[in-house]
């Protein structure tokens, strides 16, 4: 066996994205405790980073150690206890793995439904909650990445409200892909990964919950299941003012990673990031239905980020993004669950949200559909 050299893809699917190479080069930085006082300082600098990224001044803001499915887990076994009813607003896969979060977490989910490829419904929500009074926590995924739609998570947290709910948010792929402002549309658990539109390497799932979501944790009556993700052990190690205790050791270089690529999202400005992904999206879109090719969802509703379109009749999924991959060494994403084999996704996620992509997508596409 030899050392692994990975060759050079350009990422086009639903993540993990490109990764510039001023991140890569801080990933490899020399290690050093993590309870040096000097990565203790720049742990400070990340949740500073994290709240500009989510709009936030929630002081409950970090980055789980760990991937976005175990963000989406620490927002449910730290907020739903056993009895509890949620509602969960499921129009594609990850809709449907909050849900198994809240079996698991003993909680009674209440399932609305919505049409793959259509947000979630508002008025659908607002009937819930009006005939499950005893609803306490709503959750949905703001933009789901199987289907490439964005729902109105302003609209459905004001329904919440009115109903006394807390929300649960799936942010995972809109985080600095299009607005999110998680205080003005007073959202209460958000997570979010660092493989999509933050363009870090994967592994790590910012996470913000507002005063409210940290109310409601500190006045559980059980414990919480999970002891890696009780987010009231890991407080000790993410705050407390030079007197961090150690909870478990943190992925120290990918927190440099994180570190550098969220000083590139404020750099740039999250507005003109936001824009960066709505003009690069709008390139690609003219260029894909030049080819013919159609998008699955309303331009109304459509992410920038993902752009989830119908493979062409008669076209080999496997045989077009195997020789993408083989022949210009570019990854889009294959469909999921109900739309597996019959769409694609392509990413314009972070980083590789630029002109190059669209043109080599483009190209390579056309030559290899002709
Ligand atoms: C990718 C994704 C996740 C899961 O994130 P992992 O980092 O793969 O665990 C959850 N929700 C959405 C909407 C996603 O796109």
């Amino acid at each position: 066996m030899q050392s692994f050299i990975p060759p050079k893809r350009t990422l086009m699917g639903p993540g993990p994205s490109d990764i510039s190479p001023q991140v890569l080069q801080a990933l490899s930085r020399p290690t050093i405790g993590h309870l040096d006082p000097l990565f203790i300082k720049m742990m400070d600098e990340v949740k500073e980073l994290l709240k500009y990224a989510f709009q936030t001044k929630n002081d409950f803001t970090i980055a789980v150690s760990a991937p976005g499915s175990a963000g989406m887990e620490t927002c449910f076994v730290n907020l739903v206890e056993e009895g509890e009813k949620v509602l969960v607003c499921r129009n594609g896969v990850f809709g449907e793995r909050m849900r198994q979060n809240v079996e698991r977490c003993g909680g009674i989910p209440i399932i609305i439904d919505d049409k793959w490829g259509e947000p979630v419904s508002l008025d659908k929500v607002a009937q819930a909650l009006e005939e499950n009074p005893d609803i306490s926590v709503v959750a949905f995924v703001h933009a789901e990445t199987s289907t490439g739609v964005l729902s109105d998570a302003k609209a459905i947290a004001q329904i919440a409200r009115q109903y006394n709910c807390l929300t649960i948010v799936d942010a995972v792929t809109s985080l600095g892909g299009v607005p999110l402002l998680v205080d003005e549309w007073q959202l209460d658990a958000v997570y979010s990964g660092s493989q999509k539109c933050l363009s870090c390497t994967p592994g790590l799932s910012p996470v913000t919950f507002s005063d409210k979501a940290v109310a409601k944790m500190k006045s559980r009556s059980s414990v919480v299941q999970s002891w890696f993700l009780d987010q009231s052990l890991v407080l000790g190690y993410w705050s407390g003012e030079g007197k961090r205790s150690y909870h478990h050791t943190a992925p120290v270089n990918s927190l440099y990673a994180l570190h550098e690529s969220l000083l590139m999202l404020k750099h740039e400005g999250i507005e003109q990031a936001w824009q960066r992904h709505a003009d690069y999206h709008q390139e690609l879109k003219q260029g894909l239905e030049a080819l013919g090719i159609k998008f699955i969802v309303d331009e109304e509703y459509r992410l920038p980020q993902l752009n989830a379109v119908y493979i062409p009749v008669g076209i080999s999924d496997t045989q077009v993004r195997e020789q993408l991959l083989e022949e210009y060494n570019l990854e889009i994403g294959a469909g999921l669950g109900e739309l597996a084999g019959k769409a694609w996704r392509i990413g314009l996620m972070g980083y590789a949200a630029k002109k190059e992509n669209v043109a080599l997508c483009l190209k390579a596409l056309s030559d290899v559909l002709k």
